[in-house]
């Protein structure tokens, strides 16, 4: 049985992909591993499927040069980032693993292949040229969310979890034999299982690190200007937002911002505003290549944050153990949907993106609301439940059009859902967790190619852009 940590669903990272941009950037990192001790004289990157068709909007060619730069995502400075690439471009050089230099032409080095390869829609191909005469080529898939499958391997993600689960989970039917077996929360049967990979001091302390990176982009997304890089013209408007909701004062930092929004008044408009200005600020600095967190991918990594600052800026008394439930029950719900279904948007469309992560929000704010496993797996269950068919079509293969608002949509559904299984009994309930995540299985598999992170339909073809040349 599959184990997936809640630190395999929620990473630190880069904007603007999970699948498109953290995938292939683990998977530069994961190939230079297979290469160590022996120097690269030359090298080439294949991207074939879904991450050449929306690859350049995604940024996946940069993602693999930083890759190959030994670059990790969780701590590149992100403002860097232009500096590092611009390089490659005029020096006609990449500097592989920071250490010695290639020749590398990004154009000729990297080639655009629209064909799928039979494991994946998102597969790249690396292959090498080694000081000692030998050539090296492996390929990767990005199978959504940053986890990385190498050909002819069966183990994805991104963490070793040789140790097992005491309370090892497939499916909602599993998780509710634990539930009723041991009497715990959905969140502490989720901690039981993590653990046995590291203490209690170390997950409260990855968690939290979390929930800071995730106030930091809110914090950023809120305060910053201008139009968002790739030549839609995209304009932010979380700031707007926050201007207007703030009436225009300005505070010195990030805790004095938190707490004045927690002493405004909590109007139904104010909320739903809230709620919409974080998830927009969130989706814009993923979508200027700023740090996030993978939630459970980037294109829908504004829903969480955006439940859980609401929730922890409009309910009164709320700290850390608040925030650990939260992202416990969430990861558990993302898992659930990563094993019995998908969690990337080249297989199952949007609603592998923004339905599962509206589902995890709407099943971490119930069970920190007070409601019972039984209404958590309910609320998470609505939530995709009112998601199934959504379809991916990127502008311009960007991660802005229709994904910037769409975030502002799962939050809200999140927060409805939430609503309702707490004044819903679950024992009248017709459809279960386990019957929404099979349709949604179902529903990816009919759905055609062209809806499908590719930019060949919906909105992707019928919004006409003229993007410059540059
Ligand atoms: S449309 Fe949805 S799935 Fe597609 S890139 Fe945007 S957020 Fe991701």
């Amino acid at each position: 049985m599959e184990q997936i940590s809640a630190f395999d669903i929620f990473k630190i990272g880069v904007g603007p992909s999970s699948s498109h941009t953290m995938g292939p950037w683990v998977a530069a990192l994961m190939f230079l591993e297979q290469t160590r001790g022996n120097k690269i004289i030359d090298i080439r990157v294949k991207l074939y499927g879904s991450l050449a068709k929306t690859g350049r909007g995604h940024g996946t060619d940069i993602a693999v040069m930083l890759g190959l730069m030994g670059y990790d995502p969780k701590s590149i400075k992100t403002k860097k980032i232009n500096k590092y690439i611009n390089s490659v471009d005029k020096n006609c050089l990449l500097e592989i693993n920071r250490t010695y230099s290639v020749p590398f032409i990004p154009q000729e080095n990297i080639e655009f292949i629209y064909k799928n390869l039979p494991g994946h829609p998102n597969a790249l191909t690396f292959i090498a040229h080694l000081e000692d005469g030998e050539r090296v080529e492996e390929t990767y898939y990005s199978v959504g969310g940053g986890f990385v499958q190498r050909e002819g391997n069966n183990v994805s993600g991104t963490e070793d979890h040789s140790a097992i689960f005491p309370y090892p989970v497939s499916s909602e039917d599993d998780l509710r034999k634990w539930l009723r077996k041991t009497g715990l929360s959905i969140s502490e049967i989720v901690l039981q299982n993590e653990l046995t990979l590291r203490s209690k001091e170390d997950i409260d302390k990855g968690l939290l690190l979390i929930w800071e990176t995730m106030c930091a982009c809110i914090h950023k997304g809120c305060h910053s200007k201008g139009v968002l890089p790739g030549g839609l013209d995209v304009e932010r408007r979380a700031h707007r937002f926050n201007d207007k909701l703030l009436n225009g004062v300005h505070t010195k930092d990030i805790n004095d911002w938190m707490n004045l929004i927690k002493v405004v008044n909590p109007s139904f408009s104010n909320v739903v505003n809230w709620i919409s200005c974080f998830a927009l600020a969130v989706n814009e600095e993923n979508a200027a290549f700023g740090r996030v967190v993978t939630a459970p991918t980037n294109g829908a990594a504004g829903v969480i944050p955006s439940i859980l600052m609401l929730f922890m800026c409009f309910y009164p008394n709320k700290g850390d153990k608040d925030v650990i439930r939260f992202l416990l029950t969430a990861s558990e719900i993302g898992s659930l949907f990563k094993k019995g279904s998908t969690i990337s948007a080249a297989m199952g469309g949007c609603q592998a993106e923004i339905g599962v992560s509206s589902a995890m929000a709407a099943a971490g704010l119930t069970e920190c609301m007070g409601g019972t496993p039984e209404q958590v797996l309910i609320a998470a269950e609505i939530a995709m439940e009112h998601h199934l068919g959504l379809t991916c079509d990127p502008i311009n293969g960007l991660v802005q059009v229709p994904c910037i608002e769409r975030n502002t949509m799962g939050a809200m559904k999140a927060f409805t859902a939430c609503q309702i299984a707490l004044t819903s009994d679950p024992s009248k309930a017709k459809v279960s967790l386990d019957n929404v995540i099979k349709t949604m299985k179902q529903t990816a598999l009919d759905m055609n190619d062209k809806y499908k992170e590719t930019s060949e339909g919906g909105l992707a073809i019928n919004v006409s852009v003229v993007v410059p040349e540059c």
